[in-house]
């Protein structure tokens, strides 16, 4: 008998008849012998639907009353999923967040989880339940509701498998797994058997949709072993054969990895780029930009500076595109009229480009194949970053999926998907 946690994301608790399937699934994991803790998402669309409702009434929302209405996303899906659970002659039983307690931070709309209460999650599996738990939201130390940020119901489920010293987190979603980039942009793309915890973080922070970056966080932190896996595969597959599908998160180099350079590419399409045009070039420039910027809680990315003529420079950086025009108004304001720098102008049609792999540590030239692959395509390179295992480019919107598609291929990604 083994502990484990599943979660489904939107598309799989899409409609009645999918959150049917989920129920189905869960209830084979359950008279294998298994005790499973579920963590369901939003059905897909409604967190948009909810959060859209809000800005039709006001631009400046503010965050706690939007985690007030996210949050109830979440709250459908672990009741409606609790009735299918019940209906398979499970006894099953639904909780808020607020209820198991998931306890966060108060950053509204980005909260962090700091703990998670075990004890009546505890008592409901050792008495023969199954535990439904919604993602994606938790309380704050004033009893008010927060949610993780979008995607946050993976990281809902990881912490929960952490607290629980769960043997395995399953991560049921739309795609069979972890692929060299996303399917839905290069169908040539291959299903990974494995990807390091490494590359996974970097994958997840570099714009990977599939994982939200802090579930893979603490899946580091606290060695939960995880899976992505299918939801779309028949419930009532083989359940060995099921446990062992997907794409596992690994912790130890070599186990299972494919010996690839350079394993996957990441993209985003979320920042917008800001430079402030004309700055003196002395000390202290880029705290004086910067930390304004840090002193507002606006997380900033990419960064350049240029080198100056007649000591004047431009000073480069990348947002959050939500936070763009709060940093162009910051900087105009507070920044502008102290530094004496000529003008900030922007551009939000941007995206980054990202390879990643743990092979980048011993090869050398696996950043230059990248420009030449792009200067062969005519695509320019607007900002560049690297670290030990990721090199990541700005370029224009525009080219991101002819950019991604030529270095998948130019780094002998394709191939048909892995047994
Ligand atoms: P869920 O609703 O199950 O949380 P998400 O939409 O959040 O699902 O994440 C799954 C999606 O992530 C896939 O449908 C796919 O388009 C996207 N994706 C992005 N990069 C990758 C990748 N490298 N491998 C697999 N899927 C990816
Ligand atoms: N429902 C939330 C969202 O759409 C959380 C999640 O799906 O993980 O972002
Ligand atoms: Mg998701």
């Amino acid at each position: 008998m083994a502990l484990i946690v599943h979660k489904y994301g939107g598309t799989s608790m899409g409609s009645t008849e999918r959150i049917r399937n989920v129920a189905k699934r869960v209830a084979k994991w359950v008279r294998a012998g298994h005790q499973i803790v579920v963590v369901p998402s939003a059905m897909s669309g409604e967190t948009n639907r909810l959060l859209g409702l809000a800005k039709e009434l006001s631009d400046r929302a503010n965050p706690r009353e939007l985690d007030m209405i996210a949050s109830t996303g979440e709250q459908v899906s672990v009741g409606l999923l609790s009735i299918a659970l019940q209906a398979e002659g499970m006894d099953a039983v639904s909780y808020a967040g607020w209820q198991v307690p998931v306890k966060t931070d108060s950053s509204f709309t980005k909260a962090r989880i700091e703990s998670i209460d075990d004890k009546r999650v505890r008592a409901d599996l050792a008495a023969g339940k199954v535990v439904v738990i919604t993602g994606f939201q938790g309380v704050d130390p004033e009893g008010y509701i927060t949610t993780l940020g979008r995607g946050g119901s993976d990281t809902s489920a990881v912490a929960i498998a952490a607290a629980l010293k769960a043997d395995e987190c399953l991560i049921y979603t739309d795609v069979d797994g972890v692929y060299t980039t996303d399917p839905r942009v290069v169908p040539e793309a291959r299903r990974l058997n494995a990807i390091s915890f490494e590359e996974m973080l970097e994958m997840a922070s570099l714009g990977s949709k599939v994982l939200q970056i802090r579930s893979v966080e603490f899946a580091g932190k606290y060695r939960v072993p995880t899976r992505v896996l299918s939801s779309f595969t028949p419930w009532d597959i083989n359940l060995e054969e099921e446990a062992k599908s997907g794409t596992l998160i690994s912790f130890e180099e070599d186990e299972n990895m494919e010996q690839a350079v350079v394993s996957g590419i990441a993209f985003n399409r979320d920042e917008a780029k800001i430079t402030v045009v004309g700055v003196p070039d002395t000390p202290g420039i880029a705290y004086q930009i910067l930390g304004k910027v840090a002193e507002a809680n606006i997380d900033v990315d990419v960064i350049i500076q240029n080198v100056s003529h007649d000591g004047k420079t431009d000073f480069s950086f990348t947002v959050h595109r939500n936070d763009y025009a709060k940093t162009v108004e910051l900087l105009e304001k507070q920044v502008l009229p102290t530094l004496g720098a000529a003008k900030v102008v922007g551009d939000t049609k941007i995206c980054k480009v990202s390879i990643v792999g743990i092979g980048m540590r011993s090869h050398a030239g696996i950043a230059a194949t990248m420009f030449k692959t792009l200067s062969d395509e005519s695509i320019n390179i607007q900002m560049i970053t690297t670290s030990e295992i990721k090199t990541s480019v700005v370029i224009d919107e525009k080219y991101m999926e002819l950019a991604v598609r030529a270095l998948h291929k130019a780094f002998g990604l394709e191939g048909k998907a892995a047994a």
